[in-house]
């Protein structure tokens, strides 16, 4: 995306975003050092018989940190797909894990390959013979390296690698651990295909809920009516935009796609774009907008919020002082180079960072593996006892006051948890959670220094446990 030549490339970029949150730190330079560096990486070639010929593809699976393992990061399906890349993701995948505390070490891999391509039935057999690949080197295991969904991929590619896994590994009862991100019937959790696009929204929601950080964005209010501009209408984007639209009021004045974008003043119905999309391939001829060839420059236009959901680097040294947002959320990976960020920081704009905006889907992801690993769902066995005893509160209540409770307040106070709910119960936890120490150490650091962001908090806080992890282990 017009990226200039001088900018760094994505690894460099994340690694320069890292120096600077350990410019605050008293950790040493060799252990700094330890924690930045990407332990390995490994890259797979490999041959698939298709349409009558050979075609030879090249996959990555990079583990940047094992203090804790499994380590963990999604699979993606891109032609953008290199060492750099994957090696950047999978730094991030470090400090994400550490700042929301889900116990992993941070991976990421990655296909060089577009999903578009191909048919179904031909991605299967080359998501399968990748899968074999990682498989037997131990880059797929329960116990050690865990992937998910990423770009390009979702619950189709995962159940395909699960199935893979358990091909494989005949005897492991542990196998449906091997991967997240799968359908229900391969072992899947409720809420985890909504989960990135909803932690958005919960991350979103914490930020109005703090006067101090909406002033400093020179926001006010809550999310009602607030105008947002999407990038990218795939798994993230398209549930980020449907919550905060649908539950929330906001309105989705713009969404950006790789070819071609939606401009409308009072809202865009998010999804009747997204079914536009699917059935027409582009946005072009969408009746419930304006439809503008090239989209890049929305990311430039009026709004309250901004939500960059689709790429790396969309917000580079080319853009970054015409963009207007005044609060940006980074749904995707990357999407402000460290150019951009040192940029868009001196014009104050307010950032949620990737590692904490994006982290509800290996939140949700840690849930998953848990479920796998012990064989239940969640909420299987308390349920009916919880509701057992709320309808005894609620009889007890009505026959001493004498007060009758309207059924709908009954259903829905003696209604157990189920898993569905305790998905969504623990991811808000821990978006408020993560949010509440970042913006802490922010508010606290930023009269003294004006470098420091909300983004340098959320490295401070996550170098500091991965750290704590290597002492610990007497490092
Ligand atoms: P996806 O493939 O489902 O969607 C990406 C969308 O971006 C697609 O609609 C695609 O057409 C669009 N896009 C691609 N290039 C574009 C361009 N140049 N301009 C505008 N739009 C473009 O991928 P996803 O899973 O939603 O991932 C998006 C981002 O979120 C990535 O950075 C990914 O690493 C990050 N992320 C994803 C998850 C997850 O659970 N899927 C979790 C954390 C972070």
């Amino acid at each position: 995306m017009n990226k200039p030549l001088m900018e760094p490339g994505f690894r460099d970029s994340v690694n320069r975003l890292f120096d600077h949150a350990v410019s605050f730190m008293s950790i040493s330079p060799g252990l700094a050092e330890k924690i930045k560096v990407v332990n390995s990486t490994y890259i797979v070639r490999f041959g698939v018989k298709l349409r009558g010929d050979i075609h030879t593809f090249t996959g990555y699976r990079s583990v940047h940190s094992e203090h804790a393992e499994p380590v963990k990061g999604g699979i993606r399906f891109a032609m953008s797909v290199d060492q750099d890349e994957v090696e950047a993701l999978a730094s991030l995948m470090t400090y994400k894990c550490a700042l929301v505390e889900v116990p992993f070490g941070g991976s990421k891999g990655g296909l060089r390959i577009n999903p578009r391509d191909w048919e179904p039935d031909e991605l299967e057999r080359i998501t399968r013979r990748f899968a074999y690949e990682l498989i037997k080197r131990d880059l797929i295991h329960p116990s050690q390296n865990v992937p998910a969904p990423d770009m390009g991929t979702g619950e189709r590619e995962m159940a395909w690698i699960a199935d893979q896994y358990r091909r494989m590994a005949t005897t492991d009862i542990n196998a449906r651990a091997c991967v997240t991100g799968k359908p229900l019937p391969s072992g899947g959790i409720r809420g985890r295909t909504e989960a990135t696009g909803r932690g958005v929204q919960y991350a979103l929601l914490e930020f109005f809920r703090h006067d101090d950080d909406k002033k400093a964005a020179g926001l006010s209010g809550d999310l009602e009516g607030k105008r947002i501009i999407v990038q990218g209408l795939g798994n993230v984007g398209y549930h980020a935009a449907k919550f905060l639209s649908e539950e929330d009021g906001a309105k989705i004045t713009g969404i950006i796609e790789y070819n071609g974008s939606l401009y409308w003043d009072d809202g865009i119905d998010i999804d009747a774009a997204k079914d536009w999309m699917t059935r027409h391939g582009s946005f072009r001829d969408f009746p419930g907008a304006t439809f503008i060839e090239d989209g890049a420059p929305l990311l430039e236009a009026d709004c309250d919020i901004l939500i960059p959901a689709a790429m790396e680097s969309a917000i580079n040294l080319s853009n970054a002082d015409r963009v207007k947002a005044p609060l940006i959320i980074e749904a995707a990976n990357g999407p402000i180079t460290a150019g951009a960020d040192t940029i868009l920081r001196a014009k104050g704009t307010v950032i949620i960072p990737d590692l904490y905006a994006n982290a509800g889907g290996v939140t949700v992801s840690y849930f998953e593996w848990v479920k796998n690993l012990s064989h239940i769902r969640f909420g299987r066995m308390q349920r009916r006892e919880e509701e057992a005893h709320h309808r005894m509160l609620i009889e007890e209540l009505e026959r001493s006051s004498g007060v009758t409770f309207s059924d709908k307040f009954k259903q829905r106070y003696i209604s157990g948890a189920d898993e569905l709910t305790l998905v969504r119960s623990g991811l808000d936890d821990t978006m408020r959670g993560a949010y509440g120490q970042m913006r802490e150490m922010w508010h606290d650091k930023r009269g003294k220094h004006s470098e420091f962001d909300l983004r340098t908090a959320g490295y401070v806080l996550a170098i500091d446990r991965v750290a704590g992890s290597y002492a610990a282990l007497g490092l």
